[in-house]
């Protein structure tokens, strides 16, 4: 399928400007690394299935991964040990909580329900096979960077901004690894999940990994196969369940996309077949969303009938 570039930078310039209008919101300020982010950052970008790449403001700069990294996760689980097992083991269901709740794992027998939320991932990162942590690490680092580019790298940074204040996350590993649900050492599990979302990518590189599964599990850009595409279909149901956390379903009732977010300000939507958009701002809504990320991907997927709902699609 191919697009008229034009007509699409012309949204994506026209989309950036809402972007940039849109006040409200404040940067994450439990991890102190991204208290500090400039919150005036903001960038849209767009990446086809054909490669393709369509962008505005910010786009090249750096920021954390945060959440988005349980996206890879889940995936490179799901490539070792099938859909199915991931399913069995972590679960397929949304919370309808935030994504660090307790009391999510406390109704539901201390089992996480989904790999997108702090519980989940910290679990998928455990189920993994790997001999050790550094082992268990660089899987994980591999697949970020097949799903994005070579140039994801780990910020010491955030890393250490992040390890020196996850207290919360700790205690949830050991509660999974108490009722049988961490498969690891808990700490490994939860200092690699650490790791996981402290590497610093761009809003091309996030397009990226949405266009990977956009692409039926294709790397649009390097064009490696990165991904089983019996996997992708699970992935994105997953997305569409839990990734916007406690505003899915909102988020799949007005912009009908299986997305991501992350706290670095961050979030993919997925067009399946056709594209991926990305949008980064770090200012976060109470949920935990990119205020300025989302209102952006929203304008696009609203102006082109996105939505994989809708019965009539404009592209
Ligand atoms: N590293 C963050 C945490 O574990 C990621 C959360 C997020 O992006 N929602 O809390």
């Amino acid at each position: 399928m191919s697009y008229d570039i034009s007509k699409l930078q012309s949204l994506v310039d026209e989309a950036l400007s809402l972007g940039k209008s849109c006040s409200g919101g404040a940067n994450a300020n439990y991890i102190p690394f991204l208290a500090s982010v400039p919150p005036e950052l903001c960038a849209i970008s767009i990446v086809c299935c054909s490669g393709e790449i369509v962008h505005a403001g910010d786009y090249d700069y750096g920021f954390a991964l945060e959440s988005i990294s349980k996206v890879c996760s889940m995936s490179l689980a799901m490539q070792q040990k099938g859909a199915e097992q991931v399913r069995e083991k972590i679960g397929a269901e949304p919370t309808g909580l935030p994504f660090n709740s307790v009391m999510a794992l406390t109704v539901h027998q201390d089992k996480p329900l989904t790999p997108l939320v702090n519980a989940g991932a910290m679990a998928t990162v455990s189920f993994l096979d790997a001999p050790d942590k550094e082992s268990r690490w660089q899987l994980v680092l591999d697949f970020q960077r097949k799903m994005m580019s070579k140039n994801v790298h780990l910020s010491e940074d955030v890393n250490t901004s992040e390890q020196e204040t996850n207290f919360h996350n700790r205690a949830i590993a050991w509660l999974l690894y108490a009722a049988g649900n961490c498969f690891s050492d808990p700490m490994e599990a939860c200092e690699v999940y650490t790791r996981q979302c402290s590497t610093l990518v761009t809003c091309d590189d996030l397009a990226t990994l949405g266009g990977t599964l956009a692409n039926g599990g294709v790397n649009p850009i390097t064009k490696e196969k990165v991904i089983d595409p019996d996997n992708v279909a699970p992935i994105l149901a997953e997305m569409t369940m839990e990734g916007m956390y406690d505003f899915s379903g909102d988020w799949a009732f007005l912009v009908g996309l299986p997305s991501k977010s992350g706290v670095g300000g961050g979030v993919i939507a997925v067009v399946p077949g056709k594209m991926a958009i990305a949008g980064f701002s770090p200012p976060l809504n109470e949920v935990g969303n990119s205020v300025r990320a989302q209102k952006m991907i929203q304008h696009i997927a609203n102006r082109l009938n996105l939505s994989v709902y809708s019965p009539s699609p404009s592209l």
